[in-house]
Order: structure tokens, then sequence, then C-alpha cells
């Protein structure tokens, strides 16, 4: 039986400045079981990384904020823990790979201390040669010679710094791992590398992934379910055979996520994008958030929230869908 290690309950997050307030998460839910890839998969200001950094308890201080719900990480709740057992918590429960290597690693520090710090951290080891074995032991598994752990961060390419951060993340070997855009900042024969250096970590340690992307091929290759984001909610879930299947049914937005890619099976001579641009998170539309883009909109549309319709585990949040509006 699937056992849940992710429960993200109604998860509302906000940013507030002086002028403005911004609400970049609406009552989002999402499970993650252990070992399993979760896909989330959105526009930029989707909600998708300040998902991730909620669950890192890393949004910035007395800016983001959760105003609502609950984040239970294996267990324990997130949203209740003290900065003393978040300390404990990030690391070992839980890890992040961020978009770009070139800003996550200490320019000053060589790499091979980045990994140990994670190490001493943890308490992991009780002598130095211990910690040392495990550094050379976990630069080998990412693909880097242990002979250049000496070495700082601006003598490694950009693949092999990504390397690096991959192997501090799992350096404690977390149950789950959250990867920000892993591969956007390379080069596409670099990227098809370290995603399948990710693949296979995975599998080895069995950690469960939330996968941050908008690249939809990265999700087909990698992930076991997919959450669709729009305007800081999941408007449809499903396995990845369930929202990559043609003929199944899908809320408006994945519809035009998929239009606006090239299909190679049929000749068109231009893409369809999605009209209009994702609604200003201070000031959101009332109703179903896309309903100022969705060329199937009805006038309930633009006043009632849509409920989530559930065709076994699949979601969508669409009144198109909604069995108890209409029935197909
Ligand atoms: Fe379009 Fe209405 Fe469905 Fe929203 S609820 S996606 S506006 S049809």
């Amino acid at each position: 039986m699937e056992e849940r290690l992710l429960e993200i309950k109604d998860l509302h997050v906000e940013y507030v400045t002086d002028e403005a307030r911004v609400f970049a998460v609406n009552g989002l839910d999402l499970t993650v079981n252990r070992g399993e890839t979760v896909g989330l998969v959105g526009e930029t200001g989707a909600g998708k990384t300040t998902t991730a950094l909620s669950v890192m308890r890393l949004l910035p201080d007395l800016v983001g904020r959760i105003t609502r719900g609950s984040i239970i990480l294996d267990g324990i709740d997130i949203t209740r823990a003290t900065e003393a057992d978040m300390r404990l918590i990030r690391g070992e429960a839980v890890s992040m790979i961020f978009q770009d290597p070139m800003t996550s690693l200490n320019p000053v520090m060589t790499i091979g201390e980045q990994i140990a710090e994670v190490l001493h951290l943890h308490e992991k080891y009780d002598t130095k040669e211990e910690v040392e074995h495990r550094v050379d032991e976990i630069l080998r598994l990412v693909g880097l010679p242990p002979e250049r752990k000496g070495e700082y961060p601006h003598q490694f390419s950009g693949g092999m710094k990504q390397r690096v951060v991959i192997a501090i993340a799992l350096a404690c070997e977390p149950k789950l791992l959250l990867a920000d855009e892993p591969t956007t900042a390379l080069d596409v024969t670099i990227q098809a590398q370290v995603l399948q250096m990710v693949r296979e970590l995975k599998e080895k340690l069995n950690t469960a992934m939330l996968l941050i992307t908008h690249d939809l091929g990265v999700v087909a290759q990698t992930c076991d379910r997919v959450g669709i984001m729009y305007a800081g909610e999941i408007v449809e879930l499903g396995t990845a055979e369930q929202i990559f299947q043609k003929d199944e049914r899908h809320h408006p937005y994945t519809v035009g996520l998929f239009g606006s890619i090239p299909d190679l099976t049929r000749k068109t001579r231009r893409l369809s994008p999605i009209e209009g641009l994702m609604p200003d998170p201070t000031d959101l539309p009332p109703g179903c958030r896309f309903h100022t883009r969705c060329p199937h909109r009805m006038p309930v549309c633009e006043v009632e929230s849509p409920r989530p319709s559930y065709n076994g585990g699949h979601l969508i949040r669409c009144h198109i869908w909604d069995d108890r509006r209409c029935s197909q």
C-alpha cells in the first residue's frame, strides 16, 4: 500500500509589502507518497516555488507567510514546527535543489567543505575521517571525482556545479527532495544527463520528489503524477498517463498548455498560445481564476469558484467537468 509522506491541505500563502498584498498560493491540496515523483507544472507566477519554499519554511522573513492550511511531512506539521525543529528537518527529512547552481553554492568554500557542512550540522558522523569518507562517497554518487573536493565552485562547469548542489541536497538521504527547475540554467545536453542522474539516485535511495518545472517533456520522462497549477491553485491533478492522454477529460488550461507546444505528429503553421496573461496576484478575479483567458467560459465561471471533481484519482477543477452541475 502507498504510504503518504507529504500532505498539504488548504495551503494559503501571501506576500505582504507596504505597497501590496500578493496572494501567491490559494487553497492548495497535494500529497506525495514515499518514493513517488510528483510534478508541479505551470507558468511563472503560478505559485510553484512558493509551495516548495513553504514546505522548507524558507519564505522570505517578514514578507512571506502561511495564512491558512497545514503541511504534514512524515507526521510533523511544518507550519507549527519551531525554527530549531526546522533546522533538523531541512536536509534530513526534506532537501531542496534550487534553480540556479551559480547562486546556490558558497563561492569561498570548497565543494568538499560545503557537503561536509551538511553532515556536521546533522551530526551524522563522529570523526573527521568518517565525514571525509562520506563526502567522497557522495561525490562519486553524483559522478564527480572525489579528488576535486578541494576545489571551489568557480572551477566547475554549470552542469558540474548542479551535481554538487544535488550532492549537498542528498548528503543526508532526505525522504523528500524538492527540485525547483533543477535543469533550467543548464544547456540541453547537460539537462538530460542531470535529469537521468536525479532519476537514478532517486531509485537508489527511494527518495520521493516534488519536481517543479514548466517543461512538459521533463515531466513526461520523470513523474508518476502531475499537478497543473494556475494562480496559486491546482486546477488538474492525475497520473502522468491521465494528464498526457489526449482523449481524457482535461482542464481548459491544461489543453492550452499542450496546445502551445509543438506536436511532431501534426502539420501546423502556428502554435496556439493561451491568450492573455496570468491574473495579477494582488487582485485575483472572482469565480474561476482562469475565466479571463478561458475559451469555454460560461456566466457561472465569473462568479462561482469551481469545485474539484474526481474521476478515479484524476482531479479537475472546472465547471465543465463538474458532474454535480451538468452530467456528461
Ligand atoms: Fe473555463 Fe469556466 Fe472551466 Fe474556468 S470553470 S476553466 S472559466 S470553463
